[in-house]
């Protein structure tokens, strides 16, 4: 129990400042197990992962969800994070067998790994289009790319930290991150306090790791800021595909291709991208498709 992933909302005691946190290493770890990603993908996957879970609680509806899509020219090519309000997260990178040597300053080489590239964040409130804002990625680390996205598009001051740390075996030691933003009445003295706790914070991995809370990081963050704690939430890797789902997507295929998939009497196989799993069709499945899409028509 002890070591549960969640996270924690937070406001400094005069209300200029509020701030999450969170400690996500078993669903990291879990991530990494599913995809079987290397360490500097486990690092690129688990730090989105843990941001798409801070903005998820950003959400105003149940139903709303939030989506990160890094695109880079790196080897890791595209890393897609998406989260809701109830701290379910999925999400994977395109190639999750990118091998690169290690920083000078021993930290994984996640710029390294994307590049230079674009980060959209897609909030999909149920409407019919969703809001997508889009940025340029300033280094691949993901949490300074968030920062700059938070002021370009949504004009509010960020600091962002993110971190994974992996054990010697590339399990995952710890993993978490937090998020902390001025409110547009917050006075300069606010300011400075901020900035002198940022400046003092070490690195999100150094305060996590052995057993350590989001409480923990928030502390540090919010010193001398009579911080008070808002809520908590357990956080956890979830995918709700299904073989009903499945279907949806064997059915874009359309016609044609259906119909050639029957003539060859095979069956169709699809696989989930976030959470690996594998849902087999059969012809007569197919044909069902092929008999629901000529009612449509
Ligand atoms: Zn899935």
């Amino acid at each position: 129990m002890e070591d549960k992933d969640y996270m924690i909302r937070a406001i400094s005691g005069n209300e200029e400042v509020r701030a999450f946190a969170l400690r996500t290493t078993k669903l990291v770890e879990k991530a990494r197990q599913i995809h079987d990603d290397s360490p500097v993908a486990t690092a690129a996957l688990g730090r989105t992962l843990s941001a798409a879970l801070m903005m998820g609680d950003m959400l105003k509806n149940k139903q709303d969800l939030i989506t990160i899509h890094i695109q880079g020219e790196g080897p890791l090519k595209q890393i897609l994070a998406t989260a809701n309000m109830d701290g379910e997260v999925k999400g994977y990178v395109a190639d999750p067998s990118v091998i690169l040597p290690p920083k000078e300053n021993g930290h994984l080489d996640v710029g390294g790994a994307i590049g230079k590239g674009v980060l959209t964040v897609i909030k999909d409130y149920g409407l019919k289009d969703p809001y997508v804002s889009q940025v340029d990625l300033v280094t691949g680390e993901i949490a300074e790319d968030l920062t700059y996205y938070f002021a370009q598009s949504e004009q509010t001051p960020t600091a962002i930290g993110l971190g994974v740390l992996m054990n010697k075996d590339v399990t995952v030691r710890c993993a978490g991150g937090f998020i902390v933003q001025l409110m547009p009445n917050a006075h300069e003295k606010t300011i400075a306090q901020l900035e002198k706790n940022l400046k003092g914070l070490s690195s999100v991995t150094d305060i996590l790791k052995d057993g350590h809370t989001p409480e923990d990081l928030l502390a540090v963050v919010l010193r001398d800021m009579d911080m008070k704690i808002l809520g908590q939430k357990d956080v956890r890797f979830a995918c709700h595909c299904s073989k009903e789902k499945g279907y949806r997507a064997l059915a874009t295929l359309g016609k044609k291709e259906l119909q050639e998939l029957l003539d060859e009497g095979k069956g169709a196989e699809v696989n989930c991208e976030f959470c690996g799993k594998n849902y087999c069709y059969s012809t007569d499945d197919i044909k069902n498709i092929l008999i629901e899409l000529s009612k449509k028509a």
